[in-house]
């Protein structure tokens, strides 16, 4: 069994005044569904402990060292946050992260102790060219270390051209790339490790679309952008993923 999660990524939104939105998330936290809010690292200390699992949105391959601005998977650790997002597509595209940095990552959150939500996903102009899916296969392929676990990976399925915009893919479109998903976990680490992982979809998902999205095969929950930021959007996008099969 693969307990739902409702992530919620707040990129570089909110001060301490945005924690309050905490609080009637927790309450709905209580249902079935974990819930996790990625906030900006200034705020990842400040928001553990408030009923929600708390992460970060990126976290360098290092350990420590000359990296001026950037923190180290074991300082979110220590923060008190239990994932890190690696591989957004903004990371990939503002700070031209690839793959292999993705991977590189992904090793230092896992001796961390941190759970992995990896983010995938295809542009426009590649899905127009009806390449979804060796892209999506090459991001898990080069971005996945091996040795992942149901308990150490989470994979979200984003296409980049429905993250903010309002556009969503068809629910077969999601089904598709969900289904591929999972076989190619399947593949790699086996049935069982395969069948454990949790498959999110992610991209302008919101209150009035949420309960469509999770009845869609393989989709195990969502990783929310805009509609996170907020309780009275992203409270009933977590009622919806408890209400669902
Ligand atoms: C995201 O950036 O992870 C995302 C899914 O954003 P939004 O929900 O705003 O499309």
């Amino acid at each position: 069994m693969r307990r739902k999660l409702a992530a919620g990524n707040w990129k570089m939104n909110g001060t301490k005044a945005a924690l309050a939105e905490l609080d009637a998330m927790a309450e709905a936290a209580k249902g079935d569904a974990e819930v996790l809010i990625c906030p900006p690292a200034t705020l990842v200390d400040a928001a553990c402990g408030k009923g929600v699992l708390i992460g970060g949105q990126d976290c360098h391959a290092e350990a420590s060292g000359a990296h001026t601005g950037d923190i180290s998977a074991a300082m979110l650790k220590d923060a008190g946050a239990t994932h890190v997002i690696l591989g957004h597509s903004e990371r990939r595209m503002d700070h031209d992260e690839h793959d292999e940095h993705v991977r590189a990552k992904c090793k230092a959150a896992w001796d961390a102790g941190l759970v992995v939500v990896l983010c995938c996903g295809e542009s426009l102009a590649q899905r127009e060219a009806q390449n979804t899916l060796d892209i999506i296969g090459g991001q898990l392929a080069g971005s996945i270390p091996d040795g992942a676990t149901g308990h150490s990976l989470v994979v979200a399925y984003e296409p980049i051209w429905a993250i903010g915009t309002g556009k969503v893919p068809t629910m077969d479109q999601i089904g598709e790339v969900h289904d591929f998903i999972r076989s190619r976990l399947e593949k790699r680490f086996g049935e069982g490790v395969g069948r454990s992982v949790r498959l999110l979809y992610g991209g302008s998902v919101k209150p009035s679309n949420a309960a469509e999205i999770f009845a869609v095969s393989n989709v195990d929950g969502a990783l929310v952008g805009g509609a996170s930021l907020k309780a009275a959007d992203f409270v009933p996008i977590i009622d919806a993923l408890n209400a669902s099969a």
